[in-house]
């Protein structure tokens, strides 16, 4: 029983092949991530197909300025169990009228979870105030920060507000030394894993086009940081998915 708790399956070269790849391998659920409405349809379809697949819908910062009524007025909207990816990226855009955007979309999406009562999942690169400061807004918020990268007080603050954190093939990579210091101070039962896929394949995959499937690396890495037996590992994983997400809904959406 493992959960990948954040991939992009409408990006790989054959999403089904890759799904029944990574449930033989144990991965018992996905979710799938839209980041744009472009790609809303694509997400929904393979969550309607496949009983292990679930939705999340949102924007990414990096399409940030698109009009989002498509988001509100989407009755599949109501169906996904997160609103997301959203967030703020400030790593190549610096630009004002850019971070505007970013933080008009990022407000947005997370005044839309809280009315329909869903959790949020959070993209945050180099933008920690802001970040911050946008949670601030809404003290109703739940949800995780995915592939985190940032800093220990970016985490502590989120942690302190009830938020998860997700840990990708980042967390393998030899310069990660940062990341693993923050996964050292997740509790347990706010620790959720991820491939992020198609990019970010943990060690020993790099270079190659991630898949769920090789999620099983990231948790045999997070386990021996942690000094967590692999089973502890993704029982707790799946169950914290389970606590955040609610994916048992899905049977009374079809
Ligand atoms: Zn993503």
């Amino acid at each position: 029983m493992l959960v990948d708790s954040h991939c992009h399956l409408n990006y790989l070269e054959d999403p089904d092949d890759s799904i029944l790849k990574a449930t033989r391998s144990g991965i018992t659920s996905m979710l799938c991530v839209c980041v744009n409405e472009e790609t809303a349809k694509d997400v929904i379809e393979l969550s309607k197909r496949h009983e292990n697949v679930y939705a999340s819908l949102g924007c990414h910062p990096e399409s940030a300025g698109e009009d989002l009524s498509w988001l509100r007025d989407s009755e599949d909207c109501v169906q996904a169990i997160a609103i997301g990816e959203m967030g703020l990226d400030y790593k190549f855009k610096r630009l004002e009228d850019v971070r505007h955007n970013q933080l008009q979309s990022f407000e947005y999406q997370m005044a839309l979870a809280i009315d329909l009562s869903k959790p949020v999942i959070i993209h945050t690169r180099e933008a920690e105030d802001d970040t911050i400061a946008v949670l601030k807004n809404f003290p109703g918020s739940r949800g995780v920060l995915h592939c985190f990268t940032e800093s220990t007080r970016l985490a502590e603050y989120a942690l302190s507000r009830g938020f998860s954190i997700s840990f990708s093939g980042i967390v393998t990579f030899p310069n990660a030394e940062n990341v693993r210091e923050v996964a050292s101070i997740v509790p347990r039962d706010r620790l959720l894993i991820e491939t992020d896929a198609p990019w970010l394949s943990p060690v020993p995959f790099r270079g190659k086009t991630n898949e769920p499937s090789f999620l099983l690396e990231t948790a045999k890495f997070l386990a021996s940081h942690l000094k967590m037996d692999f089973e502890e590992l993704c029982a707790v994983t799946s169950r914290n998915f389970s606590d955040l997400f609610k994916p048992g809904e899905k049977g009374e959406q079809h």
